[in-house]
């Protein structure tokens, strides 16, 4: 017989494909012994958090046993739409149903640990995970819409020297449950107040949604579904330091924004600020992101951050503007943000302005990015969350910023 699954590991990524287990061997046990929570030699297991399912999953999940598919539907709408986490609320399944899922299954979004207010409006909240991890993600009030940054990672792994978060390490990927989480939880909290409902969502917060695709793929499933968060494809964006890759994949699954991080003209400078660029080019990066929006089918944000004397002259504009112009963009530049220690300033406003013109001039639809919330450290790059890391980054910067001597 083969080694029953209910024999696995049970941690944040593998509940999902634990959930067979668990519910195969919750039926039984309820049914033949009479239990009603699944107990395998005296050991309470983990139960599955449904916020891990996009609708596709859970109608396979449903199905599988026996249920109707659309099933999925109505569970989407009582979680994502109505936020109800008690299964006896959901009047429009049977009892049975219930209670069957009681015994398998659970749905909670993230625990607060720190919210915190800007002057400007927008807001940080500081989440913690079941295993002590915390992650972060801004909202940002604008007078038509409403924005919600979040996170893909714990933490990051791509080292980009001008991000605070890449300072902090890396820890893991988060589940989807803890990225819809996020969008979940401040709509909950936000909820009977006169804030502006959330109408967009940008992964822009903590990690490279790309290194964690799948989970992140579920995710925006969710945030488009009807029956869930509705928001059309242009108000979910998904941002990428350039993970070839992944870009390939992305068309197959999903048709929401793409921006991209590129930061710099050319190869050299980009190595310095965006590691990942040594694995992946320029030019090979610019191919997938325009093979993902096609022809004039939706543009490429291009995200590029002001670093004072390193990225910044006249001729990086105009180097900038040349790379630009087969690819359907828009740009965004991005003043920096500093943080502690970092060796990066931020560029002038002039200076800023003259880079614009000069983009602007080449035909270049050209954006400067209003910094929102720096006043918390909610500002692009300031996310720093709180965590193990794994990468012992942290101890390294620590280490080079006392010259040794720590
Ligand atoms: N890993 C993804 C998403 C997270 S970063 C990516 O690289 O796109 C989100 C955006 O903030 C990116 O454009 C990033 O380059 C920018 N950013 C990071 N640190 C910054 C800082 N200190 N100041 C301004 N923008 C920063």
């Amino acid at each position: 017989m083969a080694k029953p699954q209910i024999f696995r590991e049970f941690n944040e990524e593998s509940e999902f494909k634990g959930a067979e287990g668990v519910w195969y061997w919750s039926r039984l046990l309820t049914r033949r012994a009479g239990l009603f929570r699944p107990v395998v030699m005296g050991m309470e297991i983990k139960k599955l958090n449904l916020m891990n399912f996009d609708r596709a999953a859970m109608a396979a999940w449903f199905q599988a046993r026996g249920e109707k598919p659309f099933r999925a539907q109505q569970l989407l709408k009582w979680i994502h739409q109505q936020g109800v986490v008690d299964f006896d609320a959901m009047t429009n399944l049977s009892k049975a149903l219930r209670e069957d899922l009681k015994a398998v299954a659970e749905i909670h979004g993230l625990t607060v640990v720190a919210d915190q207010n800007s002057s400007d409006g927008s807001r940080k909240w500081l989440f913690e995970l079941a295993d002590g991890n915390r992650i972060e993600s801004v909202y940002i009030p604008e007078a038509e819409r409403a924005t919600l940054c979040i996170s893909s990672q714990v933490g990051c792994a791509l080292n980009c020297s001008f991000c605070s978060t890449a300072r902090q390490g890396f820890n893991r990927n988060l589940s989807t449950a803890e990225i819809i989480g996020q969008l979940w939880t401040v709509n909950r909290l936000l909820g009977g107040t006169d804030s502006r409902p959330i109408s967009n969502v940008v992964f822009m917060g903590m990690g490279e949604p790309l290194l964690n695709f799948d989970n992140v793929i579920r995710a925006t499933h969710l945030m488009q579904d009807d029956f869930a968060y509705a928001l059309s494809k242009r108000r979910v964006t998904l941002s990428t330091a350039g993970v070839v890759p992944g870009l390939q994949q992305l068309a197959d699954v999903t048709d929401i924004s793409l921006a991209l991080s590129l930061h710099a003209a050319d190869d050299e400078l980009r190595s310095k600020l965006v590691p990942l660029n040594r694995k992946y080019a320029i030019h090979e990066v610019l191919q997938a992101c325009k093979n993902y929006v096609g022809e004039g089918r939706r543009r490429l944000t291009v995200e590029y951050v002001m670093l004072d004397g390193v990225n910044d002259s006249d001729k990086q504009a105009r180097a900038l503007a040349q790379l630009l112009r087969h690819v359907p963009s828009k740009l965004n530049l991005i003043p920096f943000n500093p943080f502690p220690a970092t060796m990066y300033r931020r560029s002038s406003p002039e200076r800023i302005e003259s880079f614009r013109d000069i983009l602007h001039r080449s035909g270049i639809v050209t954006i400067t990015r209003k910094t929102r919330g720096d006043d918390i450290d909610a500002a692009c790059g300031q996310l720093a969350g709180d965590f193990k890391d794994r990468t012992r980054r942290r101890e390294r910067f620590a280490a080079e910023a006392t010259g040794g001597l720590s």
